[in-house]
C-alpha cells in the first residue's frame, strides 16, 4: 500500500475551510486505498485528516512522541500508533514510512517537518513528492520566500525542483488518481522553481 504523509497544525485555523479541507483530505486518501502517515494526534487539523481518513475505513499510521502523547492526545482511532522517544525518532520514521508527502495550514511545527524533508530531498536523499497545497493562498509567503532564496542565489535545484505546489483538493485529488494507480509522477501539480 502507498502511503502519504501529510504535515499540517495541530490547531484548526481560524477558517472553517481548513478543517473541511483537512477531513476531505483523508476521505480521498482512504478512497482509493492509499495509507495515511501522520504526527498521531488528535488534535487540529492533523486530527481532521485522521478522522476523514478512519470514517472512511482506510489505514492509518500515526507517530508521537512519548512527551506529546498527552498533549496532542495520541488519536485512539488510528490502525497503528507508533510511541517514539523524541521528535527526531518521530521524523524519521514518518519520512521511512511515507511515499510522499501533502503540506496543509499549520504552523512552525508543519513548518519545521516541510523544511527538513525538503532539505533532504534537495540533498539528494530522497526523491519523494513533497506537495504544499496552497489552500487560498495560506503558504503564499512561504511559496514568495522559496523564490526570493533561489532569485538571491542560495538555492540550486538546476532542473530539479524541491517542491510542488497545487492549489485546490482537486490538484491533489488527480494526483493520488496517479499514485493509485501506481505512477508516483508529480505531473498533475506545479512544480515550485523558477531558472
Ligand atoms: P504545528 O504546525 O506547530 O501546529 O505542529 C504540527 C505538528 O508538528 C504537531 O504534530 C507537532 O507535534 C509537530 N511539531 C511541533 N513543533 C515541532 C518541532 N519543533 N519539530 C518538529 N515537529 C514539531
Amino acid at each position: 500500500m502507498k502511503k502519504i504523509c501529510t504535515f499540517t497544525g495541530a490547531a484548526m485555523g481560524e477558517d472553517p475551510i481548513y478543517a473541511e479541507c483537512a477531513y476531505q483530505l483523508g476521505q480521498m486518501i482512504a478512497s482509493r486505498q492509499l495509507g495515511l502517515v501522520y504526527g498521531g494526534g488528535k488534535m487540529g487539523l492533523m486530527g481532521r485528516v485522521a478522522d476523514g481518513v478512519i470514517e472512511a475505513g482506510g489505514h492509518v499510521t500515526g507517530i508521537i512522541p512519548r512527551f506529546l502523547d498527552s498533549v496532542e492526545i495520541g488519536h485512539a482511532g488510528v490502525t497503528k500508533l507508533h510511541i517514539m522517544d523524541t521528535m527526531h525518532q518521530r521524523k524519521e520514521m514518518m519520512y521511512a514510512e511515507s511515499d510522499a508527502f501533502i503540506v496543509l495550514p499549520g504552523g512552525l511545527g508543519t513548518l519545521d517537518e516541510t523544511m527538513e524533508i525538503a532539505t533532504w530531498r534537495q540533498l539528494g536523499l530522497h526523491q519523494k513528492p513533497i506537495i504544499v497545497l496552497n489552500l487560498n493562498g495560506y503558504w503564499q509567503h512561504l511559496l514568495d520566500q522559496i523564490q526570493h532564496i533561489i532569485d538571491a542565489g542560495f538555492m540550486h535545484h538546476g532542473n530539479v525542483p524541491h517542491l510542488e505546489q497545487a492549489d485546490t483538493l482537486d490538484e491533489i485529488a488527480d494526483y493520488l488518481d496517479c499514485v493509485a494507480n501506481g505512477s508516483m509522477a508529480t505531473a498533475t501539480v506545479n512544480a515550485v522553481t523558477s531558472g
